[in-house]
């Protein structure tokens, strides 16, 4: 089958591999949407977590071609979609709820091989069924999970301003949570005019494309959806006193960010993060059925597995077009 490795930093290829067989408990996927995230331009830089060489994709969906020995839940022919934390359930966090920080975790698309590839075996326990959802809206799950582990941590309350710094594909399913959650008024940042207008078509009610656009001390929660380390540091001035500011982006490892101390005291914020998801793939995949989250407009390319190098690239340039890109290995 085909497969894409990231051999090291900044080198990747497509390369042949046997095609693998479900161990006890496993199930085989053959891949037929697979997204791509800013986390993989990150694994791609040597910017992430997790070890080289390295499968990536951890963002897919597809039918399940066959099963191991003890699944009970699915058989062949089902649709599904991947949720590629692997906790171990048996570590301090995990008995406490908390998989997301497991101490023996294992991501697919990470540490083990992922979606970037024509099949992957899986564990039962990381894969859910998406019944007659298309394939290429499975590919959300993943993203779309956490950001409700995101938007749910940051405590959205009814008619809350909110602004958000990015409108890429997460800032966009973070605009459309943050309007479920009943904010009242959702301010975008953007500088992208691509990713701008796709904001204004999905909801936002003022989208702007320079940070002294918006309102200082006005917003009940700013939530960063770029993880540029220079925005991240801006948030604390334009959250109202008391409210709250959530780091969503992932931001490069190894960098600071500088914000004034005083000014965090003063205003009596509450700072968040959030990291990947807890058991939040139930939600995504209803939230994607009933369509109250709209993925379909967020793509803008459909491609070959090949293309992958070429489609990294893209992303890079930051192409006003290129929204969600979504690999299709068997496509
Ligand atoms: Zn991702
Ligand atoms: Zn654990």
């Amino acid at each position: 089958m085909d497969s894409i490795v990231i051999r090291k930093p900044r080198e990747i290829a497509l390369t042949e591999r046997p095609i693998p067989e479900p161990g006890p408990g496993e199930i085989l996927i053959k891949v037929m949407a697979s997204g791509i995230c800013g986390t993989d331009i990150h694994i791609f830089n040597g910017e992430y977590l997790g070890a080289y060489p390295v499968i990536p994709g951890h963002e897919f969906s597809g039918t399940i071609v066959s099963t191991g020995n003890l699944v009970k839940r699915f058989k062949t022919g089902d649709r599904v979609a991947v949720e590629p934390n692997i906790a171990c359930d048996n570590c301090v966090h995990c008995l406490n709820n908390r998989q997301n920080f497991c101490l023996n975790w294992q991501a697919i698309g990470v540490t083990l091989p992922g979606g970037m590839e024509q099949y992957v075996t899986v564990p039962e326990k990381a894969v859910f069924s998406i019944g007659d959802l298309p394939f290429e809206q499975g590919a959300f799950v993943e993203p779309l999970s956490c950001v409700v582990h995101g938007v749910e941590r940051a405590q959205l309350r009814l008619a809350d301003h909110v602004a958000i710094f990015g409108a890429g594909p997460i800032g966009n399913l973070i605009l459309q949570m943050a309007r479920l959650q009943g904010a009242a008024q959702i301010t975008v940042l953007e500088n992208n005019p691509g990713r701008a207008e796709l904001a204004r078509e999905l909801g936002a009610d003022l989208v702007f494309s320079r940070l002294e656009d918006l309102q200082p001390n006005t917003y009940d929660v700013v939530i960063d959806a770029t993880g540029v380390i220079s925005l991240m540091n801006r948030g604390i001035d334009f959250v109202r006193s008391g409210g709250t500011v959530l780091f969503f982006g992932v931001p490069p490892s190894g960098k600071n960010l500088e914000m004034e101390a005083f000014k965090i005291f003063q205003k009596g914020l509450t700072l968040l993060s959030s990291y990947t998801s807890v058991r939040n793939s139930f939600q995504a995949v209803n939230l994607l059925q009933t369509e109250q989250i709209k993925v379909e407009p967020l793509i803008s390319h459909r491609l070959p597995l090949k293309e992958l190098p070429a489609a990294f690239d893209l992303i890079e340039r930051h192409d006003p077009k290129v929204r969600k890109i979504i690999m299709l290995p068997n496509g």
